[in-house]
């Protein structure tokens, strides 16, 4: 099959073209490269089932695919607050040119929905049935909301115009290829501990994530997809719940760092607490992550040590 991969450049992106080809189809990586590089891809460059589309998604495109995994969309905070109007603009005009374009290839497309549809939850953990709590005048509304919107065009253009479409609600995910500027936990803490400065834990530390390696998330996106009677929206994140507080002492001791754990200021409308209910996933695509954190995480340090000296 032909594939297009939006976000391809990115960190979940680039794994997934790299796995779509290890499969044997086409694939097409379309990127602006805000938070993507060209570095994630590099690899792949000279397979000659792979095409790289430097665009913008907010911008039409005309292109032949037989799938479209539409991912292109800034993850980190620090990222998709730098220009809120053009994040939102991302998601919802990206998704209706995504769309426009299934529609007219008839091609199967699925959107990498995310956890934060759900806001700060007042359930948890989080089933695909709870609606909600975003803040939609807030900070992170641009891409919660944004978000919130392209799952409406899909399921819209799904009843109105019989699009095959497939919604995936992503829970942190982490593993190599994360930026270093990133900004997300993962990345930070494990950065900070390895040049051995402060690990910053944003307000008390009590507020809960769940982290799922990337291999994992990947192979239930690619389940998702395959599915041939299921559209979704399905959770897919590791149901392993840790408080912030405890995650960085987790990652001091397992750099070995000498790192000292620095309080700083709790961004505003931080969701408390994140954890997946994953029993649809298991049901409907007999899916489950099997990465330990303690296995992701070496990969993630050794990718990251690798970075770091190659930027002295
Ligand atoms: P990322 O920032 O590494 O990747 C996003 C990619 O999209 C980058 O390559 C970026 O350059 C590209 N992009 C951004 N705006 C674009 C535009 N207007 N046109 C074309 N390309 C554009 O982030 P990621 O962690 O790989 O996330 C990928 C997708 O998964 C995103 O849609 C994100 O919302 C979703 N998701 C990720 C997580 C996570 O924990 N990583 C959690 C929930 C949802
Ligand atoms: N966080 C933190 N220190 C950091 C970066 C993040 O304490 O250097 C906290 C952040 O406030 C949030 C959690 O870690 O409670 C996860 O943040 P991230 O930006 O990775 O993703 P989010 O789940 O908030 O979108």
């Amino acid at each position: 099959m032909r594939i297009l991969v939006t976000g391809g450049a990115g960190f979940i992106g680039s794994h997934l073209c790299e796995r779509l080809l290890n499969e044997g189809h086409d694939v097409l990586c379309l990127d602006n490269f805000f938070t993507g590089a060209k570095e994630n891809i590099i690899h792949l460059m000279d397979n000659r089932r792979f095409e790289l589309i430097r665009h913008d998604i907010i911008q039409p495109i005309l292109l032949e695919a037989d799938r479209i995994y539409n991912l292109a969309c800034p993850a980190s905070p620090i990222h998709y607050q730098y220009n809120p109007v053009k994040t939102t603009k991302t998601s919802i005009m990206g998704a209706i040119n995504m769309l426009g374009l299934a529609k007219r290839v008839r091609a199967r497309i699925l959107q990498a929905s995310t956890s934060e549809v759900y806001g700060d939850p007042k359930v948890s953990p989080q089933r695909e049935g709870y609606w909600g709590n975003v803040n939609c005048i807030g900070l992170r509304s641009c891409y919660d909301d944004g978000k919130r919107v392209a799952e409406t065009l899909m399921m819209d253009y799904h009843r109105q115009n019989k699009v095959d479409i497939r919604l995936v609600r992503i829970f942190n995910t982490y593993g190599p290829r994360m930026a270093l500027n990133d900004g997300r936990v993962v990345s930070n803490f494990v950065v900070q501990a390895l040049k051995g400065d402060d690990i910053t834990v944003y307000g008390d530390g009590s507020q809960t994530r769940s982290f799922c390696y990337v291999s994992d998330l990947v192979e239930g996106m690619i389940r998702m997809m395959n599915q041939d009677d299921f559209i979704g929206p399905v959770n897919l994140g590791n149901p392993d719940e840790y408080t912030i507080l405890e995650f960085a002492k987790m990652i001091k001791k397992f750099t070995g760092a000498e790192s000292k754990i620095a309080f700083k200021p709790l961004p505003q409308d931080d969701p408390m607490q994140r954890r997946p209910d994953i029993t649809l996933a298991k049901e409907k695509l007999d899916w489950k992550p099997k990465v330990s954190l303690d296995e992701g995480l070496s990969k993630t340090v050794e990718y990251f040590k690798s970075r770091l000296k190659k930027d002295s």
